[in-house]
C-alpha cells in the first residue's frame, strides 16, 4: 500500500503469509536460476544474466532489425521472431545456429514456420510456452524461461508504446529487478528517483513517509513507456520470440497443449505449446477462455491525465482523500506530472468526464497542480483500477500472471512489483511443470489466493483509516466490503 500517513501493515498473519511468499519466491527464483546455472556449467563461460556468447551475434542481427521495423515487425519480423523454427528445419532466418540453444522440457520436433497465406495448409510453430500479453508480468515469465532454456513465444496486441497508467514504484521493486537481471538496463532508462509518499488521508494535512531508511535505497517515478519497453527487449534478448501488433485470436486444447492462432500483422499465425500464460492484464483473456472467471470487489476507476513539461515539484507520491475518492499525483521524468482522481464508476466519473478533471475539494493536490503549471497532454482517459481476482489463477496446462491473475488498488502502489514478482513465481512453476512436476501449477495458484487474501487485508486496514467522510457511498462500501 502506499501506506496513508507512513503506517505499518496492520496484520502479523498477513505479515507470516509475506514471509512464506518471500520464501517461495526465493526458491522458484533458485530453481530458475539453478536451470540456468546448469546450463552455464555445460555450455561454458557465459555471464549470469547475459544472453549467453554463442547466440548472441544471431540475437544481435534480430534486435537490428526490431530496431528497423519497430515492435511491430512486420512480416520478416514475425519470421524472424519466431527464427527457432526456421533454423530447426534449415531456414536461413536470424535463428541460424539458434537450435543449438539446450532447450530444456519436451518442445517436441520444431515444424516449418509458414506464417501467411493460407492457415489451413500451416503446420504449427512449436514453442514450450506461449505468453499472451507482453506488460511487465509477461515480459518477465517469458525472460526468465527464456533464459533457462525454453522455447518461449511472447505475443503483444500493441504495435509500440501504450498508454499504460501506473508510474510509482517504492524502492523494493530493486530486487524484482535484480533477480530478473535486469536493474542495470532499468537504471539506465532515466528514471525519477522517488523519495517517499505524502498522503492527507484521515486528516486534511499532509504526512510523510520516507524512503531514506530504506535497504533498497530511493523508490522511482517511472517513464512508464520505457519501462515496459525494455523489459520485452531484456526477454527477446535472453531469446523469447517477441511477435508485436499480434492478438490471440483462437486457443484449443492439442494433443500435448495448446493450439494458438494468432493474427498478426501480415496473417494468421498458427502455433502449438504445451503451456499458455495469461498476461493479458485486466482483461483476462486467457483466463477467461479456459472458464475461470473474475470476482471485482468494487467499482473503482482513474481519470487520468497527463501533464507537459512544468515546473519543478517534489520528488514524492502525492495522495489526498476527498468525498467521493481520492487523488494521486507524482512527478515524471522530463519535468512531466500525472494527475488520477480515483473514484467509482457511476455518477462521479460524469462529474469527472465534463471536463478534466480539477482537483477543487483537493487543496494540496490543486496547490501542486498550480505549481507545477504544465498543460494537459491530452483528454482525461478513464481507466479501469478495481480489485479483482480469478477464482483459479491456473489450471491444466495454463497459468495467470500480473493484473490478469489479481489486480489491486492503485493505493498499494504493488501493481508492477506485484506483476514481477508473479512473474518469477509463475516462470518457477511452469519450468517445474516443464520437467514433469504435477502439483506446481496448484501451487501456484495457491499462492496467488494467498497474495490476494493479505492484499485484502491491506486494503481494508488503509481504507478504514479514512473516516471524515461517513455518509459517503465511496468511503461506506469499502469499509463493508473489505
Ligand atoms: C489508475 C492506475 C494507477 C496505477 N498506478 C500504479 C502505481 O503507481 N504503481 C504500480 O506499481 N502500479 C500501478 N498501477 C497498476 C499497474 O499499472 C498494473 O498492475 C501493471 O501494469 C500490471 O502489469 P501486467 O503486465 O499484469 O498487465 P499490463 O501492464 O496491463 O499488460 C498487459 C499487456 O497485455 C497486452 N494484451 C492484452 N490483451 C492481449 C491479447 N489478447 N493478445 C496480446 N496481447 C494482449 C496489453 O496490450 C498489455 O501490453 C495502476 C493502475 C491504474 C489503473
Amino acid at each position: 500500500m502506499v501506506r496513508p500517513g507512513g503506517q505499518r501493515r496492520p496484520d502479523a498473519r498477513a505479515g507470516v503469509r509475506t514471509q512464506r511468499l518471500g520464501a517461495a519466491l526465493r526458491s522458484t527464483q533458485q530453481s530458475v536460476g539453478d536451470q540456468h546455472a546448469r546450463r552455464q556449467r555445460r555450455d561454458g563461460d557465459r555471464v549470469p544474466g547475459d544472453p549467453g556468447k554463442y547466440r548472441w551475434r544471431q540475437l544481435q542481427e534480430h534486435h537490428r532489425a526490431v530496431d528497423r521495423d519497430g515492435l511491430s515487425g512486420g512480416r520478416d519480423g514475425a519470421q524472424r521472431a519466431s527464427g527457432r523454427q526456421g533454423a530447426a528445419t534449415g531456414g536461413a532466418e536470424c535463428g541460424q545456429g539458434v537450435d543449438q540453444l539446450p532447450v530444456q522440457g519436451q518442445g517436441g520436433a520444431a515444424a516449418p514456420h509458414l506464417g501467411h497465406g493460407n492457415a489451413a495448409l500451416m503446420a504449427p510453430c512449436d514453442a514450450d510456452v506461449a505468453v499472451i500479453g507482453a506488460g511487465p508480468a509477461g515480459a518477465a515469465v517469458a525472460l526468465l524461461l527464456a533464459r533457462a532454456g525454453h522455447r518461449v513465444l511472447l505475443a503483444e496486441r500493441d504495435t509500440g508504446p501504450r498508454l499504460a497508467v501506473g508510474e510509482s514504484v517504492g524502492p523494493g521493486i530493486r530486487v524484482a529487478l535484480e533477480r530478473l537481471g535486469v536493474f542495470d538496463a532499468f537504471l539506465a532508462d532515466g528514471h525519477l528517483e522517488s523519495l517517499g509518499n505524502m498522503s492527507a488521508w484521515g486528516t486534511p494535512e499532509a504526512a510523510g513517509r520516507d524512503f531514506l531508511f530504506s535497504p533498497y535505497g530511493n523508490g522511482w517515478h517511472l517513464e512508464r513507456g520505457r519501462f515496459d519497453a525494455t523489459l520485452r527487449r531484456q526477454a527477446q534478448l535472453c531469446g523469447a520470440m517477441l511477435h508485436g501488433a499480434t492478438r490471440l485470436e483462437q486457443l484449443a486444447r492439442a494433443a500435448g497443449g495448446w493450439r494458438l492462432r494468432l493474427a498478426g500483422p501480415d496473417g494468421p499465425l498458427d502455433w502449438h505449446t504445451r503451456f499458455v500464460v495469461d498476461a493479458t492484464g485486466r482483461r483476462a483473456t486467457v483466463a477467461r477462455r479456459c472458464g475461470s472467471a473474475r470476482r471485482p470487489l468494487d467499482h473503482l476507476v482513474g481519470v487520468v491525465t497527463y501533464h507537459g513539461a512544468g515546473n519543478k515539484v517534489q520528488c514524492r507520491t502525492l495522495i489526498e482523500a476527498e468525498r467521493d475518492g481520492w487523488w494521486y499525483s507524482a512527478p515524471l521524468p522530463e519535468a512531466r506530472l500525472v494527475l488520477a482522481y480515483m473514484t467509482d464508476a457511476g455518477r462521479h466519473t460524469r462529474r469527472a468526464l465534463a471536463g478534466p478533471p480539477r482537483p477543487d475539494s483537493a487543496p494540496l493536490t490543486h496547490a501542486r497542480l498550480v505549481q507545477h503549471g504544465g498543460q494537459a497532454e491530452a483528454a482525461a482517459a478513464i481507466v479501469p483500477a478495481y480489485s479483482a481476482c480469478l477464482a483459479q489463477a491456473a489450471g491444466a496446462g495454463w497459468l495467470a500472471v500480473g493484473d490478469a491473475a489479481a489486480s489491486v488498488d492503485p493505493l498499494s502502489s504493488q501493481g508492477i512489483v506485484s506483476a514481477l514478482e508473479q512473474g518469477l513465481a509463475a516462470a518457477g512453476a511452469l519450468a517445474a511443470a516443464l520437467g514433469g512436476d504435477a502439483s506446481a501449477m496448484p501451487a501456484y495458484a495457491d499462492r496467488i489466493s494467498s497474495m490476494y487474501a493479505d492484499y485484502l487485508v491491506q486494503r481494508a486496514h488503509y481504507y478504514r483509516r479514512e473516516q471524515r467522510w461517513p455518509d459517503s457511498d465511496f468511503w461506506r462500501q469499502r469499509w463493508v466490503n473489505a
